[in-house]
């Protein structure tokens, strides 16, 4: 039988070994490496989207959060002419609203085609968080938003309409592409879990047929993330960008081992090589973000701008790498 004696040591030294794994706890809990974080957009107008989203990620929450966050403030935005609220209509006067959202977990939500609401990205969070299914569009989409307590908004600001009129005017209602009135926020965060996730969202190309969709709510074309690699997302001719999966490809070339700009690159390289029009019009982007908080950007034409916001570094970059 244990004596007293012996009993109060074995409980002293169970005590201090209790002690010593506590501290040791605690300080593998206190050493535990944070990533840095940070989020890339497309465009200048990427700027004050981003800023919103840092503030997230800063107070540590989800890279989810911040990229949904993030790129409302510029659906809301009717200075920005290609994207939400203020953004141009179709041929026929519709504001048709595309966009796509993707989390660390390969959960995915999009909707296309959509009329009337201000956030097209939250209710293609709410597509992926809350259906069986992945992507909504046209009145089903604008339903199931209903349904989820949106509520209908005109989105064609008075500065729109007047381009629209100006436009018919000047076209005659012709089918007629205007390959230069487009631009998309797209944008990728990295949480300081190590975690990635991105958000797509536009009206697309101004003038466009009524109910024609674009790259950005296609997972795969306009966004696609993996959380073992990174991520990807693209800005401009969408039609283009949905011909070589372009988001998939420049996600998929990191994987093989390309740096960010490498892989938009090559994507860009790839999405001009295989155009069968052959135009001089083809003008497209890629932004890219990897696990190590790199990124990096190419585009067809030069004048492309993106915005990044990090610890390091917050603000627009110009001088963009691009083809011809
Ligand atoms: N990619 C968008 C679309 O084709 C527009 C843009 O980014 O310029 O709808």
């Amino acid at each position: 039988m244990i004596s007293r004696r012996k009993f109060i040591q074995a409980s002293a030294v169970t005590s201090l070994l209790t002690a010593i794994q506590a501290k040791a706890n605690v300080l593998s809990l206190n050493t535990k490496k944070t990533v840095q974080p940070i989020v890339i957009s497309t465009w200048d107008f990427g700027a004050a989207a981003n800023a919103e989203a840092f503030k997230i990620l800063s107070a540590g929450g989800r890279a989810l959060d911040a990229v949904e966050a993030g790129v409302k403030i510029t659906e809301a935005d009717p200075n920005v002419e290609s994207v939400g609220y203020g953004g141009n209509p179709d041929r026929d006067g519709h504001v048709t609203l595309d966009a796509s959202i993707m989390d660390e977990f390969s959960n995915i939500g999009s909707v296309a085609c959509l009329e009337n609401i201000m956030h097209p990205i939250s209710v293609a969070r709410l597509v992926m968080e809350k259906t069986p299914h992945v992507f909504l569009a046209g009145e089903g989409a604008l339903k199931f938003a209903l349904d989820n307590g949106f509520e209908k908004t005109n989105m064609l600001s008075p500065k729109a309409e007047a381009n629209w009129k100006k436009w018919l005017e000047e076209t005659k209602y012709m089918p007629k592409v205007d390959y230069n009135s487009h631009d998309t926020i797209g944008m990728l965060a990295l949480d300081v879990h190590g975690n990635i996730s991105g958000a797509c969202t536009t009206s697309g190309r101004a003038y466009k047929m009524h109910g024609r969709i674009g790259d950005s709510p296609i997972i795969g074309a306009g966004l696609f993330v993996d959380n073992e690699i990174g991520g990807a997302t693209s800005t401009g001719m969408g039609e283009e960008v949905i011909r070589i999966c372009g988001s998939y490809l420049v996600v998929e070339l990191m994987r093989q081992g390309y740096s960010p700009m490498q892989a938009c690159k090559a994507a860009v390289e790839r999405m001009v090589k295989k155009s069968p029009s052959k135009k001089e019009d083809v003008s497209a982007g890629f932004i890219a973000l990897n696990k190590k908080g790199e990124y990096g950007s190419f585009s067809v034409y030069k004048g492309y701008q993106i915005a990044v916001h990090s610890t390091k570094e917050q603000g627009i970059v110009k001088d963009i790498q691009y083809l011809k």
